[in-house]
C-alpha cells in the first residue's frame, strides 16, 4: 500500500504571483507567494498544523517554494520599510521603489503603497511600479489602464510595452499582447530577458515563423545559448516547422514563386 503523506498549504492570505522562470526546474511559471497555515496531511486530510509561514515563489511545475516563519517575514518587511524611510528622506525614488517591492513581497501591500503614495504620482517609475504591484494581484485592467498612462507620457517607454504586453497575455488579449511585446523588444535592443519571454509566449503558441528571428536575436546577444540543450532543440523544431509552413503557403499559391 503506498501512503501518501506530505505538506500542504490552506486559509491563503495576502496572495501575489508573478509570471517568472523558478529557479529549481528553469520553467517559466505563475510563482505565487502567500501567507499560510502548513498543515501535515495523509491522502490530502489535514491532521496536524504545522503553523503559520510566508510562501515564497511556489512553482506550480516542480512545487517547491521558498518557506518563512512569520516573525521573520515581518522583521524583513520592517527592515525593508525603515530602509524605504531612509531612502525617501534622501529622495532616492529607485531605492524607494525597491524597498516598497520587498514590503510587498513580505506581504505587506499597505506599507509598499504607503511608500509609493509619498512621491511623484506622475513619475513614471511610480506609475509603472504601482502597476507591477497591481500585475503581482491580478488586479489586470487596472495594470493595463496603468500602463497606458505610462506609454502615452512616454511612448518609447520599453519597460511600460513590455509590463503591458505581459496583462495583456494575462487576461487573453494574444495578438495586442504579442505586439506590445515585439515593440518593448525593438525598444530595448540589448534586453535578453524580454527576449527570452516573447521566445516563451511565440513557441507556446507555435508561432514558429515569428520565433525563428526572435531565437537568432538572444544567440547575438548571448552566444553561449545555442550551446543549451533545450534552446537548440527548440531552434531546430522551429526552423523544420517554418521551413514545412512556408512550403505548404507556396502551394497555395503558386505564382508567388515567379
Ligand atoms: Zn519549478
Amino acid at each position: 500500500m503506498v501512503l501518501i503523506f506530505g505538506r500542504f498549504h490552506l486559509f491563503k492570505r495576502q496572495r501575489l504571483e508573478v509570471r517568472d522562470w523558478c529557479e529549481h526546474c528553469g520553467k517559466r511559471f505563475r510563482l505565487q507567494s502567500y501567507t499560510a497555515w502548513e498543515f501535515y496531511h495523509v491522502y490530502f486530510i489535514p491532521f496536524i498544523p504545522v503553523g503559520r509561514l510566508r510562501v515564497m515563489n511556489k512553482c506550480p511545475g516542480c512545487q517547491k517554494y521558498l518557506g518563512m516563519s512569520i516573525k521573520k517575514a515581518r522583521d524583513a518587511m520592517e527592515e525593508a520599510s525603515a530602509a524605504a524611510e531612509q531612502a525617501l528622506a534622501a529622495g532616492n525614488v529607485d531605492e524607494a521603489i525597491e524597498n516598497a517591492f520587498t514590503c510587498l513581497h513580505f506581504g505587506d501591500y499597505e506599507r509598499a503603497e504607503g511608500v509609493l503614495s509619498r512621491l511623484d504620482p506622475g513619475d513614471g517609475r511610480i506609475l509603472l511600479a504601482r502597476a507591477r504591484m497591481l500585475r503581482m494581484q491580478r488586479q489586470f485592467t487596472q495594470t493595463e489602464a496603468l500602463c497606458r498612462q505610462a506609454i502615452s507620457a512616454e511612448p518609447e517607454n520599453a519597460e511600460g510595452h513590455y509590463l503591458l504586453a505581459e496583462t495583456l497575455i494575462e487576461s487573453r488579449q494574444i495578438d495586442e499582447g504579442l505586439a506590445e511585446m515585439k515593440q518593448a523588444a525593438e525598444l530595448a535592443p540589448d534586453a535578453l530577458d524580454v527576449r527570452m519571454v516573447l521566445m516563451d509566449e511565440l513557441a507556446k503558441r507555435k508561432l514558429w515563423l515569428e520565433l525563428l528571428p526572435v531565437m537568432d536575436e538572444i544567440v547575438a546577444l548571448s552566444p553561449d545559448m545555442s550551446q543549451d540543450k533545450h534552446f537548440s532543440r527548440l531552434y531546430k523544431k522551429a526552423e523544420k516547422k517554418a521551413r514545412r509552413k512556408a512550403a505548404t503557403q507556396a502551394d497555395k499559391n503558386p505564382y508567388q514563386a515567379y
